[in-house]
């Protein structure tokens, strides 16, 4: 669901090097969530992503429980300025369209509906995932909104549209239903991570050189994995020695 939600910020943003980052930092057992996306692609990961819950009373997956209903929801635009623009919201279900909805209006001031689902397979494969996000422009009038909160009543969960094989097209024209919606640009989204040696150098560099000595006392050398693609990068003692150099004591 975050990946799907922060794929479709990513489609907003429009320059190459623009990013958006989704954390999610709820109290429930899967920890933090982090989402990153750009024009295109899309990257995640959870702190603990094997959680076993009970389903729900309507069966299905009981993510707001996973997830937890206290804490912060932040999004971080990186537009390549100075500083990227960040906001926050407390967290208002862990069900992640709500706290996306809560984010929009608290920190952007855009009137948002937003639905995310899933359809998981029993093997806890994911069948498929898709959502809609719909925002109103400045000065939308009141029959409008009416027509346009009538319409995600009718259109009901996304794992049900998802199940009847709708695309996103086949979603915006039943959201959209009378309005004469025109599809201004179909993107494509695929799984993509950018980490390369030279990024996990500097994290590792960040660690400060209290960490770092203590790394190469206690380890030697170091296999660092990337949370977002599980690719393996090993630091051999001396190439930490080297990192350790540039390190800032702390
Ligand atoms: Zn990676």
């Amino acid at each position: 669901r975050l990946m799907t939600a922060t794929a479709m910020m990513g489609v907003m943003m429009k320059g190459e090097r623009e990013s958006v980052t989704v954390t999610i930092k709820g109290n429930g057992p899967m920890g933090t969530l982090v989402a990153v996306a750009n024009h295109g692609t899309v990257k995640a990961y959870a702190d603990n992503p094997r959680v076993e819950l009970p389903l729900r009373e309507d069966g299905k997956l009981d993510v707001g429980a996973a997830v937890g209903s206290e804490g912060t929801l932040t999004v971080i635009r990186d537009l390549h300025m100075k500083e990227p623009y960040v906001g926050s919201v407390p967290l208002v279900s862990g069900e992640i369209a709500e706290d996306l909805t809560a984010y929009f209006a608290a920190s952007e001031q855009i009137p948002t509906a937003c639905g995310l689902g899933v359809l998981v397979d029993t093997d806890q494969s994911v069948l498929c995932a898709g959502g809609y996000m719909l925002q109103l422009l400045p000065g939308a009038d009141e029959s409008t909104i009416d027509r346009l909160e009538e319409a995600v009543r009718r259109l009901g969960p996304v794992t049900e549209i998802l199940r009847q094989g709708s695309d996103a097209a086949g979603v915006l024209s039943q959201l959209l239903e009378g309005m004469e919606p025109e599809l201004l640009e179909r993107v494509p989204v695929s799984y993509k991570c950018y980490c390369n040696r030279e990024r996990v150098s500097q994290a590792v560099i960040s660690l400060g050189k209290t960490e770092l000595r203590d790394m190469i006392d206690k380890e030697g050398s170091a296999d660092l994995t990337c949370q977002f693609c599980d690719k393996v990068y090993h630091f051999s003692k001396e190439e930490l020695e080297a990192l350790l150099t540039e390190a800032s004591e702390d």
